[in-house]
């Protein structure tokens, strides 16, 4: 882990002869659409590493080119602003679809967009799948379930969405999503993956994307407080981003074509969750209880038994190890704010 985030942090671009290049047979075009974001960018660093050509789509609303900078100049890579609610014409033998903004704050600052983003640009994606004959891998979330009545959440549970809440945009755009991907299975013969992603976090999370991750740790490396949301004892699971892309790749080589949980199955409450930062930290932080917010989800555990079963994957990296990598990484972004605040 911290030897590939060290190669990555050494600048690839000076780097780029220990890149394998795979013989033709192997080495596949790959499109990413919002490969520019969090997610997106750990998944091309691993599909660039592994010698593929990778072509980031992306139209930076929550994305950063800093995210794959360190690629742009390689003759493997291209990266393209475009936003996929128009229709676009690439080819490619496989798609990773990950373009849609994913912190609640981001999603709800314009409700209208994140929908078209996940429907219309959707169908985009699978036109161009059918198309090219690509395979295409949805990424979804745990959110189709909603605030779920079924505890851990497996992939036979169909959810429990407030359509009309201020979350449905978001929720209601993915389960659409996911409608759409298997009735261009059924009908069009589109090879489609749908990995069901829950909370995950890591290096080059958004500093200011409002999620919990990025809140308590920020709070707690400026002394400031903790803020918990409603009473702390809803409940998240967190997976560190190199085991999710760990998933997907491994989902995307599979046959399987169902939904899938990728998460990691360690609960905590957010209350503990506050505690654990404020731990690794170090800091005289306080906690403090602010309002909840509407239709928050009270509970969230994967069951991964499918994706051990089909994929063989389980989460490897412990929540504490995730964190200190993480929290190495603010504390660097804030020192160059500050230090881009001075001059
Ligand atoms: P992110 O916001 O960092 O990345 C999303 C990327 O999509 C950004 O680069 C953004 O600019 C781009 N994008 C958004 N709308 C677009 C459009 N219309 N056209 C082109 N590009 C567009 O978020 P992330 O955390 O990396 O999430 C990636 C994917 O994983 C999303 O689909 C998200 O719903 C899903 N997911 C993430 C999590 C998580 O915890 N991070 C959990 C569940 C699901
Ligand atoms: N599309 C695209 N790129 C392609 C192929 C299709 O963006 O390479 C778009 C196309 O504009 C259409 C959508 O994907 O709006 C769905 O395509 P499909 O072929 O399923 O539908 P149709 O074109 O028949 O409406
Ligand atoms: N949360 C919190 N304080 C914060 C940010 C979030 O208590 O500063 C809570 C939020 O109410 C939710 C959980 O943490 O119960 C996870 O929120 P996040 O926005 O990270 O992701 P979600 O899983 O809700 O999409």
């Amino acid at each position: 882990l911290q030897h590939l985030e060290t190669k990555i942090e050494n600048k690839v671009s000076k780097d780029f002869p220990t890149v394998k290049f795979l013989n033709y047979k192997n080495r596949k075009r790959i499109l990413v659409t919002g490969g520019a974001g969090f997610v997106g960018s750990h998944l091309v660093d691993r599909l660039m590493l592994a010698g593929h050509e990778v072509i980031v789509v992306d139209n930076f609303f929550t994305g950063r080119k800093r995210n794959v900078e360190h690629w742009v100049g390689h003759e493997n890579f291209e990266l393209v602003h475009h936003d996929i609610v128009r229709p676009l014409y690439l080819e490619v033998d496989e798609i990773y679809h990950l373009a849609s903004p994913a912190s609640p704050p981001h999603y709800m600052l314009n409700p209208v967009k994140t929908i078209k983003t996940n429907t219309l640009g959707t169908i985009n994606i699978l036109g161009l799948a059918k198309r090219v004959g690509a395979k295409v891998l949805i990424a979804s979330t745990s959110e189709v379930y909603g605030d779920p009545n079924e505890h851990p959440q497996s992939e036979t549970y169909w959810g429990h969405v407030n359509p009309i809440g201020p979350r449905a945009c978001y929720d209601e755009g993915k389960r659409v999503a996911e409608t759409l991907s298997y009735a261009y299975m059924r009908q069009e013969g589109v090879s489609v993956r749908v990995a069901r992603i829950f909370n995950t976090f890591g290096p080059r999370m958004h500093m200011n994307d409002g999620r919990v991750v990025s809140n308590f740790i920020l709070q707690a490396l400026q002394n400031d407080s903790i803020t918990i949301y409603g009473s702390g004892k809803q409940t998240r699971s967190f997976q560190y981003v190199s085991d999710l892309v760990d998933g997907l790749v491994a989902l995307m080589a599979s046959n399987y074509t169902q939904p899938i949980n990728i998460g990691n199955p360690v609960e905590h409450t957010i209350e503990e969750f506050a505690l654990i930062i404020k731990d690794l930290v170090g800091t005289n932080s306080k906690i403090v209880e602010l309002a909840a917010v509407e239709d928050d989800p009270q509970r969230r555990r994967p069951d991964i038994s499918r994706a051990k079963k089909y994929l063989n994957w389980e989460p490897k990296v412990p929540l504490a190890e995730g964190l200190k990598t993480t929290i190495m990484y603010f504390a660097k972004e804030l020192q160059k704010t500050k230090h881009s605040q001075r001059n």
